[in-house]
C-alpha cells in the first residue's frame, strides 16, 4: 500500500484550506495532518487489504505425480494423503479465525465409480474403477471438513483436474493451453459431476468459489465460446473466481486491476505463490502485498503427517502478523473478503474534525452484492477513543495495543445509506 507522508500530502495540498482530507479511488489509508481538531490530531484511519488464504489440490488421496502416464499431476509427494492432511488445514483456520479455501479435486472420493459416465473427467474414461481408494479414511476425512466448516471452505477446483480424450490428458480441465474454455456441455457436466461426487459424502451444496485447474483460464468468453466460464459458473451458484492474472487470457478485461466482474463473478488476482507445488513443506517468509496467500496443499504439510501441526505452526506464525497489521487484515472467509476488497479499491473516506466520513458511491456501482456488507476499519490512536454512529452499525470494536493504540471496528452497513458518519469521542 502506498503510504502517503505529512511532508508529501502538504505538499500536494497546499492551497487546501479545508479541514477535510480527502483520498480518491483507492482510500486506504486518512491521516489527519491538517485537520486542526484536537481529537483527529492523532489519529490515521485504514480500510485495509483483505488476505485470503486459498489452498489448491486438496482431495487426492495418491500423492503421486502421474503426469508422465497420462494421470494428473496431483500433489507429487512420496505418500499418500491421510485423513490427517484435512485436520492440517482446519487447524490452521482455526488458529487464525479463518476459513481457509481448500481448493478440492474429487476423482478419488468417488465410492460408487460415477465417474464412467464422465469419460473426459479421468484417466481411465468409461473403465474408470476408483475401488483402491474406498475406505473408512472418507467417513473419517469426511468427518473432518464437516466438523469444521468454520475453518475450513470447500472450493470447486475440480473433478480430474485435467481433461482425457482417447487416453490421454491435455491442461487442464476446465480451459485448454490457448485459453479456450471446454465445450460448454462438459463444463455443465464436469460442474454436475462435482457436486454428485461431493453428495456421494454430505459434503454439498456446490461450493460458492472457483480456482481453475492448473490456473487456465480466460475471463469473458474465449475464441469460438459464446459464454464465459464464468457465466456458466454463476447458474450454479458460483460468484467468485481466484486466479493469477498473470497466466489468465484477457486479463486486460479485468476492470479494476486486482479484481474484475465477469457475468457479474468476481475474479480476484490470486499474484504470485511464494513456493512451487511441489515443495514440501514450504517455510514462508514472503512479504504479502496482494490479497490473496496462495498456496498448495504439500507446502502446508509435513512427509510424517503426525508432524503436520509443525508446519502449521510455521504458517499461523507467518500470517497472524498480517491481521496485526494497520493496512492488512486476515479475511475471516470469502464473503467478507469480496466485500472489503470492494470497499479497500472504492470506498471513500474522509476526516472531518471528529468525525469519519464513508462515501459508497462508488462501491455501489459494483455489480451484486458486492461492497454491500460488512466493512472493517483500523483506527491508530495515541489515546483512547469511543466511536457513535446512527448511519451505520459498529457490530464490534476491538483494541489491539501496542506503541500505539489500533482499534478495529466491524461495520454493517444500513441499505439506503450511501454515505455515512462516525463520530470519535
Ligand atoms: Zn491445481
Amino acid at each position: 500500500m502506498k503510504r502517503i507522508s505529512r511532508r508529501t500530502f502538504v505538499k500536494n495540498m497546499t492551497g487546501i484550506t479545508s479541514g477535510a482530507i480527502f483520498f480518491g479511488g483507492n482510500a486506504q489509508l486518512l491521516s489527519s495532518c491538517i485537520n486542526r481538531s484536537k481529537v483527529a490530531d492523532s489519529l490515521k484511519v485504514f480500510i485495509p487489504m483483505p488476505l485470503q488464504v486459498v489452498i489448491d489440490d486438496v482431495g487426492w488421496w495418491s500423492g503421486e505425480d502421474g503426469s508422465k502416464r497420462q494421470e494428473p499431476y496431483r500433489t507429487g509427494i512420496n505418500r499418500n494423503h491421510v485423513p490427517a492432511d484435512y485436520q492440517a488445514i482446519a487447524d490452521l483456520g482455526r488458529a487464525l479465525g479463518i476459513r481457509p479455501q481448500a481448493a478440492f479435486i474429487l476423482c478419488e472420493w468417488d465410492k460408487e465409480n460415477i465417474l464412467r459416465q464422465l469419460p473426459t473427467g479421468t484417466w481411465m474414461g468409461d473403465k474408470w474403477d476408483n475401488s483402491k481408494w474406498i475406505g473408512p479414511w472418507y467417513e473419517e476425512a469426511a468427518e473432518i471438513i464437516r466438523n469444521n466448516r468454520k475453518y475450513l471452505e470447500l472450493t470447486i477446483h475440480g473433478v480430474g483436474h485435467e481433461y482425457w480424450e482417447k487416453g490421454a490428458f491435455t491442461r487442464a480441465e476446465w480451459t485448454d493451453s490457448d485459453g479456450q474454455m471446454r465445450p460448454q456441455d462438459q463444463v455443465e457436466l464436469h460442474l454436475d459431476f462435482f457436486e454428485k461426487l461431493l453428495n456421494q459424502h454430505n459434503l454439498g451444496p456446490l461450493p460458492k468459489s472457483f480456482v481453475p485447474a492448473a490456473f487456465r483460464h480466460s475471463f469473458g468468453p474465449s475464441e469460438g465460446r459464446d459464454v464465459s466460464l464464468a457465466e456458466i459458473l454463476i447458474k450454479h451458484g458460483v460468484n467468485y473466481i481466484n486466479t493469477p492474472f498473470s497466466s489468465m487470457y484477457n486479463k486486460e478485461r479485468a476492470q479494476y486491476g486486482l479484481f474484475g466482474f465477469d457475468a457479474d463473478v468476481m475474479t480476484v488476482d490470486r499474484g504470485d505463490d511464494e513456493f512451487p507445488w511441489t515443495a514440501f513443506p514450504g517455510d514462508p517468509v514472503k512479504v504479502l502485498s496482494g490479497s490473496t496467500c496462495g498456496l498448495h496443499w504439500p507446502n502446508m504439510l509435513h512427509p510424517d503427517p503426525e508432524r503436520n501441526p509443525e508446519i502449521v505452526r510455521r504458517w499461523v506464525d507467518f500470517l497472524k502478523p498480517c491481521d496485526e497489521k494497520p493496512d492488512m487484515m486476515l479475511a475471516p472467509d470469502s464473503d467478507t473478503f469480496q466485500h472489503q476488497l470492494a470497499h479497500n479499491k472504492a470506498t471513500q473516506a474522509t476526516l472531518i474534525r471528529n468525525n469519519i466520513i464513508l462515501d459508497f458511491t462508488e462501491t455501489d456501482k459494483f455489480p451484486g452484492q458486492t461492497g454491500k456488507g460488512d466493512l472493517i476499519l483500523k483506527i491508530i490512536t495515541d489515546k483512547p477513543h469511543q466511536f457513535r454512529s446512527d448511519d451505520i452499525d459498529i457490530l464490534s470494536e476491538s483494541l489491539q495495543k501496542g506503541n500505539e493504540l489500533q482499534y478495529k471496528l466491524v461495520l454493517r452497513r444500513k441499505p439506503e445509506m450511501g454515505k455515512v458518519r462516525i463520530r470519535i469521542d
